[in-house]
């Protein structure tokens, strides 16, 4: 196990996020989950649902958010998400005033650490590795699903 595994071990929010993940992957659906906590309380979870909802709006990070609910305020939240957010889902983040996000992994696919930190988002990244290999197995398996999901 490495430092950022046993981190992440640690964190129940991020756990959440990585179960979310491998739901959707037992699902035929794209593995990204994402989860919102308080305070290290997790408020909801949820998963990419493209392929299970047909939604192409629905990434990890949204679906969490959709499921969380209205929230008076997320500035002592913080959103934790298995991949790197794109930028629909930083868009989402820096509108809501999210603070922090805790990544599990940017080296399958780099996000956009750059306009969130422009914007004042504290961004973490785990580099766990077991986030890096179920991206990279399903990129391998599914590179007509994952190109459609980041619209390449
Ligand atoms: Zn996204």
């Amino acid at each position: 196990m490495t430092t950022s595994d046993a981190q992440a071990a640690q964190d129940p929010a991020f756990e959440a996020a990585y179960q979310a993940a491998q739901k959707s992957l037992r699902e035929g659906g794209i593995p990204i989950g994402a989860a919102l906590a308080r305070g290290g309380v997790v408020i909801a979870s949820g998963h990419n649902e493209r392929v299970q909802n047909g939604d192409p709006i629905a990434h990890g990070e949204m679906s969490a958010l959709r499921a969380a609910g209205r929230q008076k305020s997320y500035r002592d939240t913080t959103l934790y998400t298995t991949l790197a957010p794109c930028a629909m889902c930083t868009g989402t983040i820096i509108q809501f005033k999210i603070p922090r996000v805790v990544v599990g992994e940017a080296r399958t696919f780099g996000g956009e650490f750059e306009l969130l930190r422009s914007r004042g988002v504290e961004v973490i990244v785990l580099d766990d590795q077991r986030c890096v290999d179920m991206m990279r197995t399903f990129q391998e398996e599914n590179p007509e699903l994952w190109a459609e999901d980041i619209a390449e």
